[in-house]
């Protein structure tokens, strides 16, 4: 960690405080709370610190069926929750698993890895693949699908505004997470959180996601038409494989090319939802 030029720290005690804080800084005041992110940035450009760890938003619990957590919450905190561990047949705790390594789990925040957002995160893409609902407190009181603010400029609402809470929407159905790194605990070169529900025997709905395209993870809206009413069948998956591969939108970065990426999108789509229909049949 290695940020300098840092002033002042507070100890915000609830959203008011750290939104007024906020406020006074101008710009010029960033909100802490794992720090993950944070603390690596460059120097100068963060005058006031505001340690929103204190202000009562760690805390997960069942809700309207689903999952709520509040963005201050660890992903330790959250992988340790049953509450969590039993959300849609445990797929949050499957993909914060698979994120980095135990000491920073213990850091970081499910708010804070909302808010950076990597392209390359495993956390975006489950968001936008499980439907999650952002809420937030600004000026006003705000609620978006993050999938939907992924696609705005929520960098800057979030300059102003503190994420209070991750809403999971209940599925009836069961999703699967796979990421490929260069090593077990690097980041993802491509990552995808696939769901399926299945009725009367045939896919009732279907949610592909792709993520570290190099892009942010984003659904594919016209590989879960083409899984919808279909019965649940090897060809099928291999079918999908190769639309997928046909048609997935990737791009080359200093980590992997595109032709990689290509191939091995509809992989990781194919092998997800081949888990995910095990799962939901069970
Ligand atoms: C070495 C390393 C490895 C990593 N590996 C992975 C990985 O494998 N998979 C993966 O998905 N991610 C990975 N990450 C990213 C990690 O998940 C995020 O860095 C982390 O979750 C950020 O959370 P934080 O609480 O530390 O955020 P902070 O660093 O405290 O904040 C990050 C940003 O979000 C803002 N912010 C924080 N909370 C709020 C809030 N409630 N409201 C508004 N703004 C807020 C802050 O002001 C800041 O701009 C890795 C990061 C590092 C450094």
């Amino acid at each position: 960690m290695h940020r300098t030029g840092i002033r002042r720290f507070h100890l915000a005690r609830d959203v008011e405080e750290a939104l007024s804080l906020l406020s006074a800084y101008g710009g010029g005041g960033a909100l802490l709370a794992g720090g993950v992110d944070l603390l690596r940035g460059p120097p100068g450009q963060v005058e006031g610190l505001i340690d929103i760890t204190g202000i009562g938003l760690s805390q997960v619990g069942e809700a309207r069926g689903g999952l709520a957590v509040g963005a201050t919450t660890t992903l330790t905190e959250i992988l340790k929750n049953p509450a969590a561990s039993a959300y849609v047949g445990g797929i949050l705790c499957e993909v914060l698993r698979q994120v980095a390594v135990p000491p920073l789990r213990n850091m970081a925040t499910l708010g804070g890895a909302l808010v950076s957002a990597h392209p390359w995160g495993d956390i975006p893409t489950a968001l936008v693949a499980l439907g999650a609902e952002v809420r937030w407190r600004g000026e006003r009181e705000g609620k978006a699908p993050a999938e939907e603010l992924y696609r705005g400029e929520f960098r800057g609402l979030f300059r102003s505004a503190v994420a209070t809470e991750i809403l999971f929407p209940p599925w009836n159905g069961a999703f699967a997470y796979e990421k490929t790194g260069r090593a077990r605990y690097d980041i993802a070169l491509l990552n995808s959180c696939c769901g399926v529900g299945i009725r009367d025997g045939v896919v009732a709905w279907a949610r592909v996601t792709v993520g570290a395209r190099p892009d942010r993870g984003e659904r594919l809206p016209w590989a879960e038409q083409a899984l919808v009413g279909q019965k649940p069948r090897e060809s099928l998956w291999g079918e999908i494989q190769d639309l997928v591969q046909g048609q997935v939108e990737v791009g080359d970065d200093r980590r992997a090319g595109a032709v990689w990426r290509r191939h091995t999108a509809g992989v990781l789509v194919r092998r997800a939802l081949v888990r995910a229909a095990e799962k939901a049949g069970r």
